[in-house]
């Protein structure tokens, strides 16, 4: 996934601490170096870690409490006050446990987050050896960790500081949409996020109510109203725009922010179809993200991403050629890494990049023959296809063997969890 889009039939790369060396024909690679440790790819696969732009990882223990409803009432009826009751540290801690074994199961090398104790989330995610870029949370509610703005901004402050400089975790400021978020809340956190040059994620036109209120309240869309009070910039990752016209395009692609298309999610919801080929057309580095996984998605398969993208973008259009294989290949590796604006660290297997990557089988009935290695990617192998991961150097996953959770713990405490959780919505 270099400029050049390149592949090697018989290649190599070579990794030390956690940064890639070098990468080329094998010939040429084995000549040059002399490894402590060698991983046999024979046969399968090697291609950059997937990147999962947009998810909320402890909503894994909330899977499926309450599906085939409209977002708003998914929101306000069911998940706002089931956080209120349930969650805590703990309860995020054995939600991300969950969500990483899922995801390094998936080929998932980095994932984008939003959520409550988002510190939590950070040590966890590091525990298991992930990347993470990882956004505490702006709401204009309580929220179960931080009662107030105040609260929100101080905590955020103490999660950007402690994290600046590590290795794996990229912490942020998540304001959660100009729905839920007043131009104070937005402007707040923001500002504190730029002071610490840290990210910034953030739901945007994610909805058509969402939409119509902008104008209404703003007399303008979603994209105008976060420009025009200055929260949009080149540290903006927006999940979903799906309503985005050809002036917010312009704007996204000015200001370059970084979108991210969660095919499931829009699909589950009826939210709507975001514009993805005129939005890589006007210059915008989209990727790729799961959302949910409670309500919209209920998975973390970045791979049924990719298929479902390019269907997506097929199917509303009438046309095979909407959005193709390729493109949906780079929008999970290099153009998710352009869009939380990584692209220098991860997104690649090339030198100087981290060592971020991953070992499909080709060995199964679903993989064979392989013309075309996107296609395959796209439409035919699986996340169970995943048979090794490698992240920052080091193997986090070997021939479908989980080396950094405690998966059986972490699968036994959610389902512990589901019988509190059900009694807590029971007693509403
Ligand atoms: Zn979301």
């Amino acid at each position: 996934m270099d400029t050049a889009r390149t592949v090697y039939d018989d290649g190599a790369v070579v990794v030390k601490g956690d940064t890639i060396v070098a990468v080329g024909p094998r010939a040429e690679v084995d000549a040059g170096y002399q490894a402590q440790q060698t991983i046999d790819a024979t046969g399968k696969l090697v291609l950059p870690g997937f990147i999962n732009g947009h998810t909320h990882v402890p909503m894994t223990l909330f899977r499926g409490i309450h599906d085939d409803v409209t977002l708003n009432d998914w929101l306000y009826k069911y998940i706002f006050p089931a956080e209120a009751k349930n969650v805590n540290e703990e309860f995020v801690r054995w939600g991300t446990r969950l969500a990483a074994a899922e995801q390094i199961r998936s080929g998932v090398t980095t994932f984008a987050d939003m959520y409550y104790f988002e510190d939590a989330v950070a040590e966890e995610t590091k525990a298991a050896g992930m990347r993470g870029v990882l956004g505490e949370t702006f709401i204009d509610f309580p929220a179960p960790d931080n009662k107030s703005e105040a609260e929100m901004l101080a905590y955020t402050e103490r999660f950007l500081k402690k994290w600046q400089g590590d290795p794996l975790i990229h912490a942020a400021a998540a304001p959660h949409s100009i729905y839920t978020c007043s131009q104070k809340t937005l402007q707040d956190s923001s500002a504190l996020a730029r002071k610490y040059h840290a990210p910034i994620l953030i739901h945007v036109a994610e909805m058509k109510k969402e939409w119509e209120d902008s104008e209404k309240q703003n007399g303008m869309s979603p994209v105008q109203y976060l420009d025009k009070i200055g929260v949009l910039g080149p540290d903006i990752v927006a999940a979903h725009c799906i309503f985005v016209d050809e002036t917010d395009r312009k704007i996204m692609a000015q200001r370059q922010v970084g979108c991210v298309h969660n095919p499931s999610s829009n699909m589950m919801l009826a939210s709507g179809v975001a514009p993805v080929p005129e939005l890589r057309a006007a210059g915008v580095a989209v990727g790729l993200g799961t959302d949910g996984p409670a309500g919209s998605n209920n998975d973390l398969d970045l791979m049924e991403e990719m298929d479902l993208a390019a269907k997506l973008a097929k199917i509303t259009r009438m046309n095979p050629l909407a959005l193709n294989a390729k493109a949906v290949v780079e929008m999970a590796t290099i153009n998710g890494a352009k869009a939380l604006h990584l692209d220098k660290e991860i997104g690649s297997l090339e030198t100087g990049k981290k060592a971020d990557l991953i070992l499909i089988s080709l060995d199964e009935p679903n993989a064979v023959p392989m013309y075309d290695i996107y296609a395959q990617l796209a439409y035919a192998l699986k996340a169970s296809d995943v048979e090794t991961v490698v992240i920052g150097g080091r193997v986090v996953m070997r021939d479908h063997g989980l080396l950094t959770v405690d998966e059986q713990a972490a699968m036994a405490k959610a389902r512990d969890y589901k019988k509190t959780i059900a009694t807590s919505l029971e007693l509403q």
